[in-house]
């Protein structure tokens, strides 16, 4: 049975494919959710990531506050990279135990990750295939100004520090290209999603 990992850079349209697939019928995992439920208390990264940066990332509660996080890992490259070596191997194990139960519960349909940095983070060999969402940067930066209000400099910023389309490109199986209207892009999710059903089934 088949296992999907939905990519793409920021205001590609992942969350928006997302939906799409969801709508018909797609069993949908998303990498974000599993992340903070990682490091909540009793969480299987939390004691790791009080070790590595502190007792001062903790609310008054005892929860990880990502506020107090943020300012100490981003900046600083080699804090990053010594979070994401705390995180990201936990969230890939956790990831795959819910694909697991997903099955072991009788779940038949393809299961969708979806996951911004599922190449970045090494994530592959969760999935069978790579589902790639890309779109031109002039459409990312005007819709994510006009849906997030973020200036076009910090998603040009954004765009850079990530991967490029190219090397994602790479790791793909299927590439959507989001240039066209939301109308255009539900159709191709439809379509894509009854190869993947017939994939599934074969
Ligand atoms: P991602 O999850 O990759 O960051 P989103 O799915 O949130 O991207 O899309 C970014 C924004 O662009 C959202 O507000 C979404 O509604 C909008 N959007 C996505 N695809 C299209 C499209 N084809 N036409 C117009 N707006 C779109």
């Amino acid at each position: 049975m088949l296992t999907i990992g939905l990519t793409g850079g920021i205001g590609s349209g992942k969350s928006t494919v997302a939906k799409f697939l969801a709508e018909l019928g797609a069993p949908i995992l998303d990498a974000d959710k599993v992340g903070h439920a990682i490091y909540q208390p009793g969480g299987p990264a939390y004691a790791d990531m009080i070790d590595a940066f502190g007792q001062g990332i903790l609310a008054p509660d005892g929860t990880i506050d990502r506020k107090k996080l943020g300012p100490i890992v981003f900046g600083d490259p080699a804090a990053l990279k010594r979070l994401n070596a705390i995180v990201h191997p936990k969230m890939f194990a956790r990831m795959g135990e819910m694909v697991a139960a997903m099955r072991a519960e009788g779940e038949r349909k393809p299961i969708v990750i979806e996951a911004a940095i599922l190449i970045e983070a090494n994530w592959q060999a969760l999935v069978d295939e790579i589902w790639l969402v890309v779109a031109s940067k002039e459409r990312v930066i005007e819709r994510v100004e006009r849906d997030r209000g973020m200036k076009p400099e910090q998603t040009e910023a954004r765009i850079r520090a990530q991967l490029s389309d190219d090397e994602r490109r790479r790791h793909a199986a299927v590439v959507m290209v989001n240039d066209g209207t939301l109308e255009q892009l539900r159709a191709a999710v439809a379509e894509l999603w009854r190869g993947a059903l017939e994939r599934n089934a074969a």
